[in-house]
């Protein structure tokens, strides 16, 4: 994926349950030495789908939010009007 966000496990939180790896449809997470890690980040797509899966909260998603510049032309008298 080309995108520098990546997952990022706990590693203290982990208790080595292996849902995480079980469950990535990528196969980017391994485990070793009894906790999940990355593995293979270049096969991450993002799905979020260990972070939902870890009962330990030991998984987050940081995500970056991006604004969208002003609209060039912005559409005019088709706001509600104000109570
Ligand atoms: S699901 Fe959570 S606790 Fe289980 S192996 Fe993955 S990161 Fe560790
Ligand atoms: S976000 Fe999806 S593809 Fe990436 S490691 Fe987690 S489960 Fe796998």
């Amino acid at each position: 994926m080309a995108n520098s966000l990546l997952p990022f496990i706990d590693q203290d939180r982990c208790t080595g349950c292996h849902l995480c790896v079980d469950i990535c449809p990528a196969g980017a997470l391994a485990q070793i030495d009894g906790k999940a890690c990355l593995a293979f980040p270049q096969l991450c797509t993002y799905c979020i789908a260990c972070e939902d899966q870890c009962p330990e909260d030991a998984i987050s998603l940081p995500f970056l939010i991006v604004f969208a510049p002003p609209h060039p032309n912005p559409p005019q008298g088709q706001l509600p009007a104000k109570e």
